[in-house]
């Protein structure tokens, strides 16, 4: 078999087979096939896409690429949750305690923040202690015993996607239905999970700008999650705007606290809500959706949902003062008002360019080798469909940056105004 034949076949629309995928996935993993043959390849895929069986031959050859972690040992039932990426995505650390209190078992290894996204595991780390690199042992017995545990991925884990996906990142081969399938699941599958619920995201700061596209990757993720006998369930939601009062680490984690307290803005927690009820419904310990909502909000008011996040903080060596008193929480050196610029209504506060103006700020990075600034972020005193007056303030900046002319330049790119309100929707699907 040769790789150049293979791209050719790509290259002219027709497909391939299991035996060919799998030639390709072996031998990036061995380092035998140079970048720009690779590369090439992503491409040829992300232009003529690939049918489902493809698609599921790919997933299973990158699955079969690495180790995948043994969870029999943990007694319940096992479910993950995974979002496709977004500005202000925090969800994760209000889903996962939520179900944890209801005694499922949350095993979920996360991923760092990147560009305009944020990364769960970065914002874990902005809890002074707290550890997300818990060994194999450590991270079983840690969700056997509290039922939750959040850590960063293990080197062993589907290694093919690391290889692929850093070339993707810098060859405009995100955006492929196929590759984001395969990159998703083989992650999802490896920890063999019972339930997995993914919160596919559309619009300005997501990877499925239209909702056409975001709903052919929900049913690509479900069909393909099935041919391996899992219950993968897609909800569709809005990432036109951030998600939620904050963005950057520690103003997410407060945001977080104050969720999992029975506060905080409505459009986050709906969310939340909703992603637990369809986690709750498909484990089987609810007879639809709306009593999923109903079971998920009473873990909010009741306290238990907080009180498993703050278990799990502790467990992974964070400090609980903190959780418990989000006002120890360090501060950026300044905290910047922007105001409206005219009476109107907001329209439109593109998520994309508030997550890079975060970014600049100090709270994301470029490369993965760029340091965080975890107090620096934005946080939101109106959103769209608001009305505002000339020089109400819209949103604070955090920083500890002397200069923020570049990011006051995309904010003010990022809002449009306008005389009506316009319609919006949280969830699509
Ligand atoms: N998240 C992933 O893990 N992979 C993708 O390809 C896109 C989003």
């Amino acid at each position: 078999m040769d790789i150049l034949d293979i791209i050719v076949k790509k290259r002219d629309g027709s497909s391939l087979s299991e035996e060919e995928i799998n030639y390709f996935i072996n031998n990036v993993v061995e380092k035998k096939i140079p970048d720009y043959q690779v590369s090439a390849l992503l491409m040829a895929i992300t232009l003529n896409g690939m049918n489902d069986d493809e698609t599921y031959y790919l997933t299973k050859a990158m699955l079969n690429s690495g180790q995948s972690l043994d969870l029999s040992s943990i007694n319940g039932i096992k479910v993950d949750k995974h979002s496709t990426g977004g500005v202000g995505d925090k969800t994760s650390l209000v889903v996962m305690p939520i179900l944890a209190s209801l005694g499922l078992k949350c095993a979920k290894m996360s991923g760092r923040g990147l560009s305009f996204t944020g990364g769960t595991l970065d914002k874990l780390e902005s809890i002074p202690g707290f550890r997300t690199n818990l060994t194999e042992e450590e991270f079983i017995n840690q969700v056997s015993n509290i039922g939750i545990a959040l850590v960063g991925q293990t080197r062993s884990l589907v290694p093919a996607d690391k290889i692929l996906y850093a070339l993707r990142d810098v060859t405009g081969t995100v955006s492929s239905i196929p590759l984001i399938t395969s990159s998703i699941l083989s992650k999802k599958l490896a920890l063999s999970s019972d339930v997995i619920t993914i919160d596919v995201k559309t619009g300005s700061g997501a990877f499925m700008s239209n909702l056409g596209d975001a709903l052919s990757l929900k049913l690509s993720l479900e069909k393909t999650g099935e041919r391996f006998g899992k219950k993968v369930k897609c909800i569709i939601s809005n990432m036109d705007e951030p998600l939620g009062k904050a963005v950057g680490n520690i103003l997410e984690i407060k945001e977080a606290i104050d969720t999992l307290n029975g506060q905080g803005m409505a459009d986050f927690k709906n969310l939340c809500l909703s992603l637990a009820a369809e986690t709750i419904y498909n484990a089987g310990l609810a007879p639809d959706i709306v009593h999923g909502i109903n079971i998920a909000s009473v873990t909010l008011k009741n306290g238990q949902a907080f009180k498993k996040f703050v278990d799990m903080v502790q467990a992974q060596g964070g400090d609980i003062c903190y959780i418990k008193n989000p006002t120890l929480f360090e501060n950026a050196k300044y905290k910047i008002p922007y105001e409206a610029k005219i009476d109107a209504y907001i329209n439109h506060i593109d998520a994309k360019k508030i997550g890079l103006a975060s970014m600049l700020l100090g709270a994301g990075r470029r490369t993965l080798k760029d340091k965080i600034d975890y107090t620096a972020g934005i946080t939101f005193e109106r959103k769209k469909n608001d009305f505002v007056r000339k020089g109400e303030v819209i949103l604070y900046l955090y920083t500890n940056k002397e200069n923020v002319d570049d990011v006051i330049s995309l904010i003010d790119d990022a809002i449009i105004y306008g005389d009506n309100e316009i319609e919006d929707k949280l969830i699509y699907e």
